[in-house]
């Protein structure tokens, strides 16, 4: 029910457009898919995605010589479900852990005001609740408000924090926090990471740098680059999921704010584009408003 809360406003929208999109139509024509394409591109599934969908569509239509628009709904369901089903493969229902790699090291990396440091609060709180030994590293020491903000939510969630001063090496720190992690036998290390993107170089060499220092405590961390992305940035998100995949591996992906937004769509473009597993939505600014990815529940909300 919360999943349907939070994204209450985007399907709604999403709902409303469709409607018009068909309004008067009794058949899927040429029109109807204009009008279905402009409708996926304002509701941010991005070009490609889009015109993907709308190809697949067309093919049905040329298949069955005739589609009728009350049909549309449910072959949009399909369509978008098979999109995110290359990519999302499982239908995780809870904060678990592989237990191959502990502790399991996520370290987390987007641009500043995405909701990263919310992200990291509300995913030490999950897995501390699933009965997991967190800690938290603060390796975005290029601002104080990044290091302070961690604090609060290690404060909050009762989870250890491994900090140094504004502008220390961040890879001193994500080095630091590893070995401590290791001595207090820690289940999972977050690592927050600066999210500057004015230089792509300077991004790709900080990033690698704190990588490559990880691995000398454990050798094959990060098991996982998490990507936080904005949800009601449409386009941005886009720009910025392209920067991060080049300047690094990114491993899964992270939406937030797709609570009070129209803008779901990023999901399942963004998804689909970058062909990277969405892991974990944020629908509020509270400690229990992160869920576990699940396409399922998303497309049923999406659409309902
Ligand atoms: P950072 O700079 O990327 O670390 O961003 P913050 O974590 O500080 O978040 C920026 C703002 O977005 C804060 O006011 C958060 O409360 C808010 N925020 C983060 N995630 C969500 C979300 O899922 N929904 C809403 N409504 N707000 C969020």
């Amino acid at each position: 029910e919360s999943l349907d809360k939070g994204l209450e406003k985007s399907k709604t929208s999403f709902l409303d457009k469709l409607g018009k999109a068909v309004a008067g139509k009794s058949k899927v024509d040429d029109d109807v898919l204009d009008n279905l394409e402009e409708v996926l591109v304002s509701s941010d599934v991005g070009v490609n995605t889009t015109l993907k969908v709308i190809d697949r569509i067309e093919a049905r239509v040329a298949r069955d010589k005739y589609l009728g628009t009350d049909e549309l709904n449910a072959i949009l369901r399909e369509e978008i479900a098979a999109l995110l089903s290359e990519t999302n493969t499982g239908n995780a229902v809870d904060f678990e852990l592989p237990e191959s790699n502990v502790p399991y090291v996520i370290m987390v990396v987007g641009v500043n005001g995405v909701g990263k440091t919310t992200t990291i609060g509300k995913m030490a709180y999950q897995f501390k609740k699933a009965g997991k030994k967190v800690v938290l590293g603060a390796a975005d020491t290029f601002r104080a408000a990044a290091i302070d903000q961690l604090q609060i939510w290690a404060d909050r969630t009762e989870v250890p924090i491994v900090r140094q001063e504004m502008g220390s090496d961040p890879a001193s720190v994500a080095f630091d926090t590893l070995q401590s992690a290791v001595t207090q036998n820690a289940d999972v290390v977050i690592i927050d990471t600066a999210g500057r993107l004015h230089n792509k170089v300077n991004l790709m060499n900080e990033l690698t740098k704190v990588k490559r220092v990880m691995q000398k405590v454990i050798p094959n961390a990060p098991h996982d680059v998490l990507l936080v992305l904005d949800g009601s940035t449409g386009q941005n998100a886009f720009e910025q999921a392209k920067q991060f995949t080049a300047a690094t591996e990114v491993t899964s992906l992270a939406v937030t704010k797709l609570d009070g937004t129209a803008k779901g769509g990023v999901v399942i473009g963004i998804s689909d584009q970058f062909q990277i597993p969405v892991k974990y939505i944020g629908v509020g600014e509270g400690m229990e408003d992160l869920q576990v990815f699940n396409k399922f529940e998303f497309v049923d909300s999406f659409f309902k």
